[in-house]
Order: structure tokens, then C-alpha cells, then sequence
């Protein structure tokens, strides 16, 4: 088979050409005679590779000296839990707004580990919309406020940011980091595991306010402390150099591409092409309230669910891959990464036309 339209969730699709120039380089990397796999992260050409990395990273984003950047393990799931660890205060409880399953993970670990409130949760519909932020019941005592910007499995999407003043923000931005600019002094952290938007699974991109560093807790383990991994560069220990590397590739795609900018139209094609599709016709429906569709994850289902395991299957065999809805909630979900072409999009646009013919 060769490569198709890879629709996945996550690990998802990555750039052909980061894939090729990997390929060419995996035995050779640069003047090493090795593979960058094979050489330490403490050598000169990694090091440099790294920093790089990170200001293309910043420079995409606008991340400037107030904030540091950090390359981690343990995934977005992690993150649920160094959190709070870290920026929760003694005797102060921190605030979640739960929009979907993600969301309540972290509000279950920060739970876990010490006092947390949920400010707002859109639950009863069943996740399909955001709460209005003037009704959220934020504590202004609070350590952070946790929002998740992007729910993955049914599809919901900030596309504003909510006023929490003095509170810091913070985003788990794991499935839909650089799909647009982003004004980064809204936030006081955010994170997102690479996955997805970013590069191979084992990474997870943190950024956080140098601010917040200074009151995190003390007595963490130093794998676990933020201060710790920002006081290191993220070498506390071996970091995940092939992920590291490959993120390093998307990220100069990215600025090849015409950055942040460019894949906030690409996004809005995109998603708009898909949407349009399932509206206009009756055989297709998505639940998401209109002003917080997601333009990364797009989940819908089809008049009769009996037809799913059928459509998926011809889908696949003409080349769009890994269309299956999450397990929790089934249907179909199409995720329209950066790097997925608007091609994509057209090819599963003409085959629902051509499937709901056939069919409906
Ligand atoms: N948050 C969001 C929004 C996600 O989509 C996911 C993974 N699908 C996670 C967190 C968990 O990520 P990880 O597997 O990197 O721990």
C-alpha cells in the first residue's frame, strides 16, 4: 500500500518532506558518521540542533525571554499531574473548565493530588459545546485556571480566551498547538504532547512563564519540578533525541511554509470544506454548537451507524486512513493536522458525496 490521507487522532500525520529528509539523513546525520539517533545529547552538533529547535519553536509563536521552553517526557498526561504539583499554592485550590474527556482527565489528577474546583463543565451536552465564560465560577484565590483549548475526541474548540485576571492560564494544547497564532501572554503555561501538531510521540512541549517558576514547589523529584527542567535545558537526564530532532524538522517546515499564519488558513479551508459537507447534506451530522467546532478534530456520524464499519472500510481502501471515531464515543472523526494537504480534505469531501449517493 502506499501512503494515503492519514486522518489519525494522534500519532498522526507528519510532513512528507520532514519524513524524506529523515530518511536521508537517519544513517549520516550531518559531519557526525552517525545517526543522530546514535550520538549524545551533550555533543556539540545535538546541542546546537536543540537550540535551534527551540528558537524556531519560539519564533513561530512569538515566545519571548519572559518564558521558558521546555522539551519533556511522560506525555500531555503527565502534565495533568506537574501541574498542579507545581503551580498549585499551599492552601489554595486550583480551577478547571471541563469540556471534554481530556479536560477531565487533569481535573482528575489535579484532584488526585490536592484541592481542585471545576468552574464549569459542559457535560450535560454531552461535550458539544463551551460554557459561557462570564457564567464560569472562578475563584479568584485560585493557583491557575486549567482550560483544555482543543478537546480531540468530540471536536470542541476555544477559538477566544477567556479573562481570568490575576489568575495565571493554562492550556493543554496538545491537539492543536501552531495550527494559529497565538497571543502566548494570555497564558501563564501551556503544554501540548507533539503527537499531533508537533513530531513523534515521547515529546511534550512545555511553556511556562519564568514567573511561575520561581514559586513552583520544592522537595518535587527534579524529573517532576519545572525550575529543575528549565535550569537544565531540558537535560536533567538522556531527553528523546529522535523526537527532539523531528520536532526540529516540522518546526523549520513550518517556518518554510509560511508559519503559523499560513496553517490558520490552511485550518480554516480545510475544516470549512469538511463542515460544509456534513451541512448540507442529511446523511452526515456533527453535534458540536457551531461557534466551538474544532477545525482540528472533526467527529460526525452517519444517519445510520450500521454503515460505519462499511464506510471506514471503503475509505481505507481508497487511501483515507484511520477515520474510526474515538472508542468512547464511535462514528467518524477526521483530525485535519498542519500537516495533512487541503487535498486531503477535497479526496474525503468527494468520497462522502460519492458514499451518501451510494447509500443514503
Ligand atoms: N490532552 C489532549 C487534548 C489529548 O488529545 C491527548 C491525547 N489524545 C492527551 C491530553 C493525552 O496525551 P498523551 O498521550 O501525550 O499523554
Amino acid at each position: 500500500m502506499s501512503r494515503g490521507f492519514n486522518f489519525s487522532a494522534g500519532p498522526a500525520i507528519l510532513p512528507e518532506i520532514v519524513l524524506q529528509q529523515a530518511q536521508e539523513e537517519l544513517l549520516e546525520w550531518g559531519d557526525c558518521g552517525a545517526s543522530v539517533m546514535e550520538v549524545s545529547h551533550r555533543s556539540k552538533a545535538f546541542i546546537r540542533m536543540a537550540e535551534e529547535a527551540e528558537q524556531d519553536f519560539r519564533s513561530l509563536l512569538g515566545i519571548d525571554d519572559r518564558y521558558a521552553v521546555l522539551f519533556v517526557q511522560g506525555g500531555a498526561t503527565l502534565q495533568f499531574a506537574m501541574v498542579p504539583m507545581n503551580l498549585r499554592r499551599s492552601g489554595c485550590s486550583a480551577d478547571y473548565v471541563i469540556t471534554g474527556s481530556w479536560g477531565k482527565k487533569a481535573y482528575g489528577q489535579a484532584q488526585n493530588l490536592g484541592p481542585a474546583r471545576i468552574a464549569a463543565i459542559s457535560e450535560e451536552s454531552g461535550f458539544h459545546d463551551i460554557p459561557d465564560p462570564q457564567l464560569w465560577a472562578l475563584d479568584n484565590r485560585a493557583s491557575y485556571v486549567h482550560i483544555t483549548p482543543n478537546e480531540t475526541i468530540a471536536g470542541v474548540e476555544y477559538h477566544q480566551w477567556p479573562e481570568t485576571g490575576d489568575v495565571p492560564l493554562v492550556g493543554d494544547f496538545s491537539s492543536t498547538l501552531l495550527s494559529r497564532p497565538l497571543d502566548v501572554s494570555r497564558f501563564g503555561l501551556f503544554y501540548a504532547g507533539a503527537q499531533k501538531n508537533i513530531g513523534p510521540a515521547g515529546l511534550t512541549m512545555v511553556v511556562i512563564k519564568k514567573e511561575l517558576l520561581e514559586n513552583t514547589t520544592e522537595n518535587l523529584p527534579d524529573m517532576l519540578s519545572y525550575s529543575a527542567l528549565a535550569g537544565s535545558g531540558s537535560m536533567l537526564n538522556t531527553p528523546p533525541t529522535f523526537a527532539w530532532y523531528l520536532a526540529g524538522l516540522v518546526f523549520k517546515w513550518l517556518v518554510s511554509e509560511g508559519g503559523v499564519a499560513e496553517m490558520d488558513s490552511r485550518s480554516s479551508r480545510k475544516a470549512e470544506l469538511l463542515y460544509n459537507a456534513i451541512d448540507r447534506s442529511d446523511f452526515y451530522y456533527n453535534p458540536v454548537a457551531e461557534s466551538a467546532r474544532s477545525r482540528m478534530n472533526i467527529p460526525f456520524t452517519l444517519a445510520n451507524a450500521t454503515l460505519d464499519s462499511t464506510f471506514l472500510e471503503q475509505a481505507e481502501s481508497e487511501g483515507l486512513l484511520a477515520l474510526k471515531g474515538h472508542r468512547s464515543v464511535g462514528g467518524i472523526r477526521a483530525s485535519l493536522y498542519n500537516a495533512m494537504p487541503v487535498e486531503g480534505a477535497e479526496a474525503l469531501v468527494a468520497f462522502m458525496q460519492n458514499f451518501e449517493k451510494k447509500m443514503g
